[in-house]
């Protein structure tokens, strides 16, 4: 968390509502944020204006006029949040600082002050994201070295087939492949547990031998929880406990709770160390 519905909506709320802004005030309150940035401050955006902002897998591409472009990775509790003067706010990503509180937050590491009165609160409250500024002709060398796979959701989008492929060549637990931004990019923890659940596929089976029609559930199965994330603007987890709005998640965060389908209750695992959510009625080891 953030995922990738969480940071396609931080995506959504920069480019809806910054786009044509200037910049007219930077304030870096933790330089580390910046590491390994090939411009080493932010200083030569002040004056520029956001020209759009792109999504690939977990990374936010937010494009600066005269061709720079800033780079940025949520990690584990990354948060956008635009805020005006009239306390009108759009937020995006991890659920602390609360989204209804005030801004800055003792989490929050950067504030850039628009041409509007609108600010942008970057918050982090476990420090592990990053940003990186660069001429935005090197966003796609940069972008490649990730290594990442396609994309779970829209243009693109991964094919059942090549889905197949990838999870051919691994005999580790499926949740565990799934997680491979190689394998499908962009999915973590919470979704792929949701995919799962609706795909009725326990976790840690080994992953090839995931097939036929399994294999076309799955694929359909990522690319419905995804959609479902986006739509709702991100999942509401605190704490380990997830908030579902409309059923959803389903089984991430609910622990002990009844399963939304055949009403079991929701058991906690790990897998490939990490916390993992399933329903044993709909998904049973085989
Ligand atoms: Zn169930």
């Amino acid at each position: 968390m953030p995922e990738l519905p969480e940071v396609e909506t931080m995506r959504r709320i920069v480019e809806r509502e910054l786009t044509g802004r200037r910049l007219s005030s930077i304030d870096l309150r933790l330089p580390k944020l910046l590491r390994g940035s090939p411009l080493p401050t932010l200083d030569s955006l002040l004056g520029r204006t956001v020209t759009g902002a792109r999504r690939r897998a977990k990374v936010l591409v937010i494009d600066w006029s005269d061709g720079l472009s800033l780079l940025a990775h949520f990690k584990l509790a990354g948060q956008l949040a635009v805020v005006w003067p009239d306390g009108r706010r759009a937020v995006a990503g991890h659920p602390i600082p609360d989204p209804g509180g005030p801004y800055p937050h003792k989490a929050t590491h950067l504030l850039l002050g628009f041409d509007d009165g609108s600010t942008l609160y970057h918050s982090d409250l476990r420090q592990f994201g990053w940003l990186r500024l660069m001429e935005t002709a090197a966003v796609g060398a940069a972008l490649a070295a990730f290594g990442f796979g396609p994309e779970g959701v829209g243009p693109g989008a991964i094919t059942a087939e090549h889905l197949g492929n990838r999870l051919a060549r691994r005999r580790i637990p499926v949740k565990q492949a799934l997680l491979d931004q190689g394998v499908v990019a962009g999915l973590g923890n919470i979704y792929v547990d949701e995919a799962l659940h609706r795909a009725g596929i326990h976790p840690a089976r080994p992953a090839n031998g995931v097939v036929g029609g399994e294999l076309l559930r799955l694929h359909e199965a990522i690319g419905w929880a995804l959609e479902r994330g986006i739509e709702q603007g991100g999942a509401t987890i605190v704490h380990q406990r997830a908030y579902p709005r409309d059923g959803f998640p389903a089984v991430h965060g609910r622990q002990g709770e009844p399963c939304m389908v055949c009403g079991g209750p929701i058991v906690k695992t790990r897998v490939g160390g990490r916390g993992t959510y399933f329903c044993p009625g709909c998904q049973p080891v085989p």
